[in-house]
């Protein structure tokens, strides 16, 4: 299997995003990757500009950071349609794509519908989000670095500039091969450009040290908590060892009264297991859940068992109309 190693560039509506074209927030100009092997050589390099047909001006933010002029990608560049099919017949049959962060895949596949290209990626998407793979090797498996930061950490010499697609894939492998995948490979996404349009596409992925599940969309977040599946609280650790185990509620399903939702159960076999949905919005306006569920210690249990007070003693005082 191959690695494809992939940054994009892209323009936005230059006058705001209240001018956007519907559906095309982000305007793909570069594309850039390398391909690397299973030892990750770099087998191949892919670089194309792209004709802008949908914003003819670089938005003022942008322009600050790709260097190119209108007129250079006019010049140099060719058509979105040719661009991304000369690439995805490059990037061949077996392969994964790695990238910086979780936007890229998404911005692909939002330009392709655009012109409504007909290319199938798998479903699901997996990838390596190697910025969060960073996070999880380095630092705390949360914070999200800049390539910049991450290539100064790991003292790669920074011989050229940033900010163009294939010099920052240039980075980016530098990176990847530091890092050495291995078991960091275990630790893969899932791109959620495509959500699960029936139960039986939803996504359930065991971790190592936690438990992941992307729910089909709803009318409604409240609608989704009354579904079983959403709000079930087996033991992910009990199901990765064949068994089906419902945990003892301590704190149910609670709200923080915007998107997010707690959980704190416990496991007669694995302990403290804490929950969290973040309920997310689909293009058409409904909501899908995406759920965690991940052992914790006592001192875990009690930060969950704090923030539901917290809540509850917030809600009191509102309703009591006292302001804080
Ligand atoms: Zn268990």
């Amino acid at each position: 299997m191959n690695y494809i190693v992939l940054d994009l560039e892209w323009n936005q509506c230059p006058s705001g995003k209240e001018n956007s074209v519907d559906k095309l927030n982000f305007e793909i100009i570069e594309i850039g990757a390398y391909k690397l092997d299973s030892r990750l050589n770099v087998v191949d390099k892919f670089n194309e500009l792209v004709k802008p047909q949908v914003y003819t001006e670089i938005h003022s933010i942008i322009g600050g950071i790709v260097k190119y002029t209108i007129d250079e990608l006019n010049e140099k560049g060719d058509y979105f349609e040719f661009v991304i099919k000369r690439f995805l017949d490059w990037c061949g049959e077996d392969y994964i794509f790695c990238t910086w962060g979780c936007q890229d895949l998404t911005e692909l596949q939002k330009n392709i519908r655009f012109y409504n290209l007909k290319y199938k990626f798998d479903y699901p998407l997996c990838y390596l989000d190697l910025q969060k793979l960073f996070s999880i090797k380095y630092e705390d498996g949360k914070l999200r670095r800049s390539l910049e930061f991450a290539v100064e950490y790991l003292k790669i010499s920074k011989t050229i500039p940033f900010h163009q697609a294939i010099d920052d894939v240039y980075y980016t492998t530098e990176i990847l091969r530091r890092m050495r995948l291995g078991e960091l490979e275990k630790y893969y996404s899932i791109d959620l450009y495509r959500k699960p349009a029936s139960k039986k596409e939803e996504i359930h992925i065991v971790y190592d040290t936690y438990y992941k599940y992307i729910s089909r969309a709803f009318s409604s977040k409240e609608k989704a908590m009354l579904d079983r599946e959403v709000k079930a609280s087996r033991c992910y650790l009990c199901e990765r060892e064949n068994a089906t185990k419902n945990m003892t509620k301590i704190a149910n399903w609670f709200s923080d009264g915007s998107k997010t939702y707690y959980f704190l159960g416990e496991c007669e076999k694995h302990g403290f297991i804490k929950g969290k949905i973040r309920m997310k919005k689909t293009d058409d306006d409904r909501v899908y859940a995406v759920k965690t569920l991940k052992a914790t210690d006592m001192d875990g249990a009690s930060q969950v068992l704090e923030k539901q007070l917290a809540i509850r003693e917030k809600r009191r005082k509102k309703r009591l109309g006292i302001g804080e």
